[in-house]
């Protein structure tokens, strides 16, 4: 046995020996499913990655998140990671990101999606992910932005910035809002604020959101960040809630 080999060897048993005695004390088992069979730094065992509902959208031009905004907003592109459905492993996941505090497995959804970002030739040279911005007051209460944490995931995977305070959303007062009762669009599309316009002129950027269903929101964010010169809007939802 040369030595580098035996010095490997022994390593690696070094290595298993420090992962089981780690395994005994914090016991590493799927989010999904509660087993066991869960690989190094996974939250997920190979069975629930296998069983999320994939759309491989990201890898096609005018697929279903496309059309949603055809004739509505200018987009480079748009996807969804994976399919809503309901009472399903990744609704669950989603509920225990924005319900439960679990930020750990949104990061984790998001490496997931960021992996299938970077195999697609429609999200290439991003200079940053925009999370859409919840209310304040709802952003305080649960502690966080689910899409941000999102966000963060697929930075992981993409080594693309996350610039979370360059558009805001601001709650309606009072009067604008009996102003606009009838407009309802008008309502939204008036809230989201572009806080750094000289960040973002002429800046290739993905916005992005937990579930897309209208694409209402969406719609309205994006077209507060298209008046800024220059920028090129891409969207992208974890999950397709669309009817
Ligand atoms: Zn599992």
């Amino acid at each position: 046995m040369s030595q580098i080999f035996a010095n490997t060897l022994y390593m690696q048993i070094l290595n298993n020996i420090f992962s089981s005695s780690l395994h005994l004390f914090y016991p590493h088992i799927c989010t999904g499913c509660g087993s066991d069979l869960v690989q190094k730094d996974n939250l997920l065992c190979l069975r629930c990655i296998n069983e999320l509902p994939a759309t491989n959208f990201a890898q096609h031009a005018n697929n279903p998140i496309e059309k949603i905004f055809w004739g509505r907003i200018p987009l480079v592109a748009a996807c969804s990671q994976y399919y809503f459905v309901k009472d399903s492993l990744i609704q669950h996941l989603i509920h225990l990101l924005k319900y439960d505090g679990n930020k750990e497995i949104g990061i984790y959804l998001g490496e997931l999606m960021g992996q299938s970002l970077i195999n697609s030739n429609y999200y290439r040279n991003l200079d940053a992910l925009i999370p859409l911005p919840l209310f304040p007051d709802k952003e305080r209460k649960r502690g966080y932005n689910q899409a941000t944490v999102i966000c963060e995931g697929i930075s992981n995977s993409m080594q693309v910035p996350v610039w979370a305070d360059v558009v805001t959303r601001q709650k309606f007062t009072e009067t604008q809002t009996k102003k606009h009762r009838t407009e309802r669009w008008e309502n939204v599309s008036e809230s989201f604020i572009v806080k750094d316009a000289g960040k973002l002129r002429g800046k290739k950027i993905l916005l992005v959101d937990d579930v897309v269903t209208t694409g209402a929101t969406f719609e309205a964010c994006g077209n507060a960040l298209l008046k800024v010169e220059g920028i090129q809007l891409s969207i992208a939802a974890l999950a397709n809630a669309a009817k």
